[in-house]
């Protein structure tokens, strides 16, 4: 019989890691559980950063993932200030940047993503902002009200929030895309469409098939010059080009990487006292290895990640999902886009919209906007993969839910 787990250390307080770490407490009451961060504070919600936040209706302190008795009341220590420089996989410990070194019986790593730079705009740049942390967004909260230009780099879901954010603050504001068109990676054209039309509507400008070329810094602002040949004038600048994962310190240690940690579907890496979770992981999915990089994923595959490392020996399987907040959009997807299924469209009143992909007669991936009850529906029947067909999928008139009373494939 294998040793029983007794000091379990959570790398990161994001959800992955806040989840893992309630996770493990719950499947071993008797374990000491330990989350370390890099962070002055309790883990908060990232998603509200990029919109209240920046519209001044919240702060990250009022939003602890853990709920209002923060991660004690779950029985797990929480060492803040606490950034983990190495792991010494021979002696079973860690290494803090000050020396110190914390013994694990099973450690899970859960540290995320950063924001991928531009080496035109690096980190630091002034007037030039990037978003991922609390401090980040509070930076960018002081400059969005000292603004009259604002250049978001990168028409995708964080880009666009930020847009929508400043514009409804009252910044002119100005997007670039590289793409043909925004949201390329989540979207069908339908829906991006509708989101584009929305940030016109309050005075965006998007820009799409334009990259940047050059930053130049003025005395009162930056000029952009952009791969149209044409320079932008403007004070602030938002960087939004896509995340990387935080897997330097896995690396280090000589685990398996692969634009990412790599685990198996139990969340374990290479070393089978060490599980990762969340942004910074490579896992096995249906139609190959995958990176996942939204909250729900963080949250679904910590909690089995920090089972796990308790003793639990549990499969990480998922059907994934985001969500997006602009205006008065609410913007969804659920499913495994294959881009080769057949694409099928509700027509819904208003702004509301669905899209569908059908393989083999299962619904595959679904993506709306303001249609949260039948996105729930459709992630269902995605996730029993119960059969369906085009022309039912296009009938306003056919409830979702209904569908789902169908038999489950065998
Ligand atoms: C502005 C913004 C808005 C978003 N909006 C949405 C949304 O609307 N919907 C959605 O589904 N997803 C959204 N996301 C994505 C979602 O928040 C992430 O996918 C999720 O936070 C990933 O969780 P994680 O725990 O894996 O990593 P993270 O949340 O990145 O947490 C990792 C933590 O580990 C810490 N850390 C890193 N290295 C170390 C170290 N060496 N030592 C100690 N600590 C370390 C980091 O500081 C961080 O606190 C948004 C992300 C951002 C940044």
């Amino acid at each position: 019989m294998s040793d029983p787990v007794h000091e379990i250390v959570i790398i990161g307080g994001g959800p992955a890691g806040t989840f893992a770490a309630m996770a493990a407490r719950q499947q071993n009451p008797a374990a000491i559980v330990t989350l370390l961060t890099d962070e002055p504070c309790e883990p908060y919600e990232k998603p509200p950063l990029s919109k209240a936040v920046l519209l001044g209706k919240v702060t990250a302190a009022d939003a602890p993932i853990a709920g209002p008795g923060g991660l004690s009341a779950h029985g797990v220590r929480l060492e803040r200030h606490a950034p983990c420089a190495a792991i010494d996989r021979a002696a079973r410990a860690i290494v803090l940047r000050d020396g110190r070194r914390i013994a694990y019986d099973a450690l899970v790593i859960a540290t995320g993503s950063t924001a991928r730079s531009l080496p035109q705009l690096p980190p630091g740049m002034p007037r030039v902002h990037y978003l991922r942390t609390q401090a980040d967004a509070h930076d960018l909260y002081t400059a969005l009200r000292r603004s009259r230009h604002l250049l978001v780099v990168g028409g995708g879901l964080i880009g666009l929030e930020v847009a929508a954010s400043a514009a409804e603050i009252g910044v002119a504001t100005t997007v670039l895309e590289i793409a043909p068109r925004i949201l390329a990676r989540v979207c069908d054209d339908h829906t991006a469409g509708i989101v584009h039309d929305a940030h016109r509507h309050r005075g965006v400008t998007i820009r799409t098939g334009t990259g940047l070329v050059s930053a130049v810094s003025r005395v009162d602002g930056l000029e952009i010059l952009t791969s149209a040949g044409d320079a932008i004038a403007c004070d602030l600048v938002v960087v939004g080009t896509g995340a990387a994962p935080n897997d330097r310190l896995g690396a280090d240690a000589g685990l398996a990487i692969d634009d990412g940690i790599v685990v198996d579907e139990t969340c374990r890496t290479s070393d089978p006292a060490i599980f990762a979770a969340g942004d910074v992981v490579r896992f096995p999915a249906p139609h190959g290895s995958v990176r996942l990089e939204n909250w729900r994923h963080a949250q679904d595959q910590g909690t089995v990640a920090g089972r796990n490392a308790a003793g639990a020996r549990e499969p990480y399987v998922t059907i994934p999902s985001f969500w997006s907040e602009q205006y008065d959009l609410y913007v969804q997807g659920a499913g495994w886009a294959l881009t080769a299924g057949e694409r099928v469209r509700r027509p819904l009143e208003g702004n509301s919209t669905l899209t569908f992909e059908i393989s083999a007669g299962r619904l595959v991936y679904a993506t709306g906007i303001n249609a949260q009850r039948d996105l729930a529906s459709a992630r269902r029947l995605i996730e029993r993969q119960v059969p369906v067909s085009a022309a039912a999928l296009a009938d306003p008139a056919l409830p979702l839910a209904a569908m789902l009373k169908r038999q489950p494939a065998r």
